[in-house]
């Protein structure tokens, strides 16, 4: 019988809690010294990880405070992660090609 099966995790760009089967799996790979950020879509590696919703919302807000950085304690790349969210987008507006979203030019700060 299933127990425990979920458990609950908190995203880095909106700070919620959510379950983690709805949340990415994120960890740093410094094996080639790149500290990318890759993501464990199969959940089986090691280190110290963290969890974002899969949207660009949430991987903005987790840019913008440098998130990334302060979960995994040091400078790393997210550019994987970036690149996943470009596919998932392209592949919606596929889907969807009325549905144009205007890119935002947000202000920094
Ligand atoms: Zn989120």
């Amino acid at each position: 019988m299933p127990s425990q099966q979920t458990a609950i995790r908190t995203c880095v760009g909106c700070r919620k809690r959510d379950d983690q089967a709805v949340l990415l799996r994120l960890v740093r790979d410094n094996s080639d010294g790149s500290n990318a950020v890759v993501i464990d879509d199969r959940r089986r590696l090691s280190g110290r990880g963290a969890w974002l919703h899969l949207t660009p919302a949430c991987l903005e807000q987790a840019l913008k405070r440098g998130a990334f950085n302060r979960a995994f304690r040091g400078q790393v790349d997210p550019r994987e992660v970036e690149d996943r969210l470009h596919t998932l987008k392209e592949a919606s507006l596929r889907s969807h090609p009325k549905e144009t979203v205007p890119p935002e030019s947000g202000s920094e700060n």
